[in-house]
């Protein structure tokens, strides 16, 4: 497969060359695939579903094509998925498909696990190690850390705002040890972020030091989280039939959202031929997207704190991808989309357990409160001319394609349920009054001593620190 670059589409790498580069130097873009490859139809018309797997497998081989051996992929893949997402039927019309099974019960393990192997792999034959510099806003770090923890030859160094995480959150970043540390950022994620980002393109430190990213802008993240929406849009239209009695439902993917790499994996999904109607992007008050999508400007602006604060991001970078795959009206043909500030997530939660039974987390809230919205009135509302006002929490003013699906009762929807609700107990417990059952894994880490670095928001001593410590 060759890879070009979201600012200049003249560039042509190979695969190796995106996931060990992270982003191109030169220009500063991202790396995107230059096409992408339908998968075959056999899989995609099998009922049921192949295999998580087999999906992972298939859907990757042409992006490694030339470059990475039937037999390794297949052992990548096989090591890097020892779990899978699951489908849970929330009521008729409402699915949640969980992405936290994992080690550090996030999504980001089904990323972090095909990158740190894939990498893994090209620096077999490598002397020196490589470098991995990653800025979190919470389950990045963890998820990445946990990837690459005792990975020969590979070295892990993870940025977070101290304070601004949750406790566990925080738990599961500092307690790293070997290859893998944290540093505690005074400053916000946005900081943690330009700090790596000014590194990257520092040539002083590249010459002494092999750096790369693992932020959502590795290309290796995002492809493998396209395999979930495949297999997920595939389990459910076969058992749509059963559970509502529609036939090849609309699936509507609802995705809670910062960085916006999750989302763009789910446009990949589609792209490859996965049944996924269209997208709903649910982000908390950092609503960058939504308000592009109501004004068609674009704004990238400083991050606010949330209750939701995985998504606390102002200036998404996956946007620089979605434009260079759509253009903004095709955006507004796919996506609703819609947002929700503190008070609305703690709603949510309550919501949704008093109205299912299922505890969600606050980041899968806002994706249930936006699928809520649109199936209970919002959209036909939007149909008929009663538009929102986008500052206000809810859905912004385009309607998208599937619209009259969702009012005809032909549509389905499908909420990431992107972490554990135990990751954010006190919010769940204080929306809910109940705790979130408690995964042995995350009782586990809490027992772990700390032992992050304390690191000022300064860019000089963060390179000082890097050249004295790695
Ligand atoms: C990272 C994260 C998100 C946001 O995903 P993006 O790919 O950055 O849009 C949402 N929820 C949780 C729990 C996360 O960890």
């Amino acid at each position: 497969m060759i890879y070009t670059d979201t600012r200049d589409n003249s560039v042509k790498v190979d695969f190796k060359t995106a996931v060990m580069g992270g982003m191109n130097q030169k220009t500063g873009g991202l790396y995107i695939p230059v096409q992408f490859p339908k998968l075959n139809s056999d899989l995609l018309n099998k009922d049921p579903a192949p295999s998580f797997r087999d999906i992972a497998f298939n859907m990757a081989k042409p992006y490694v094509e030339g470059e990475i051996p039937d037999d390794d992929l297949a052992a990548i893949i096989q090591d890097a998925y020892p779990f899978q997402p699951k489908v849970v039927p929330l009521d008729s019309i409402s699915y949640v498909m969980e992405l936290f099974h994992g080690p550090t019960c996030a999504f980001k393990d089904f990323g972090a696990r095909f990158m740190a192997r894939t990498m893994s792999y090209f620096n077999r034959n490598e002397d020196t190690p490589l470098h991995i510099l990653v800025a979190t806003s919470g389950d990045t770090g963890s998820a990445v850390g946990s990837a690459f923890h005792g990975v020969p030859g590979l070295d892990v160094t993870i940025l977070y705002p101290e304070g601004k995480i949750s406790p566990l959150q925080e738990k599961q970043l500092s307690t790293f040890t070997g290859n893998v540390r944290a540093l505690k950022v005074k400053g916000t994620f946005d900081d943690c972020q330009k700090l790596v980002k000014t590194a990257f393109t520092d040539n002083q430190l590249r010459e002494k030091l092999r750096l790369s990213s693992a932020n959502s802008i590795n290309i290796a993240r995002l492809l493998p989280q396209s395999f979930y929406y495949m297999y997920s849009s595939l389990v459910v239209r076969n058992r749509a039939a059963m559970d509502n009695k529609i036939h090849d439902p609309a699936i509507i993917m609802v995705v809670p959202s910062g960085n916006f790499g999750n989302l763009t994996s789910g446009l990949i999904a589609k792209e490859m031929g996965a049944p996924i109607e269209g997208f709903t992007a649910a982000t908390n008050s950092n609503k960058t997207i939504p308000d592009w999508i109501a004004t068609g400007d674009y704004n990238a602006r400083p991050s606010v704190e949330t209750f939701a604060n995985a998504m606390d991001v102002g200036a998404p970078s996956n946007y620089e991808r979605i434009k260079a795959m759509y253009t903004l009206d095709q955006v507004r043909q796919m996506f609703a989309s819609y947002w929700q500030d503190n008070d609305g997530i703690m709603k949510s939660i309550k919501d949704c357990n008093d109205k299912t039974g299922y505890i969600i987390d606050p980041h899968g809230a806002i994706g249930w409160a936006a699928w809520d919205s649109i199936r209970s009135g919002a959209m036909n509302d939007l149909v008929h001319g009663i538009k929102n006002d986008y500052n206000k929490p809810g859905l912004t003013p385009n309607i998208p394609c599937w619209a009259q699906k969702v009012i005809d009762k032909k549509a389905v929807g499908v909420i990431l349920e992107t972490a554990s609700p135990a990751k954010f107990g006190s919010i769940v417990t204080e929306a809910i009054g109940k705790e979130p059952p408690m995964p042995s894994r995350l009782e586990e880490v809490m027992r772990l001593p700390d032992r992050a670095i304390p690191m000022e928001n300064d860019y000089n001593k963060f390179k000082e620190w890097l050249l004295a410590n790695l």
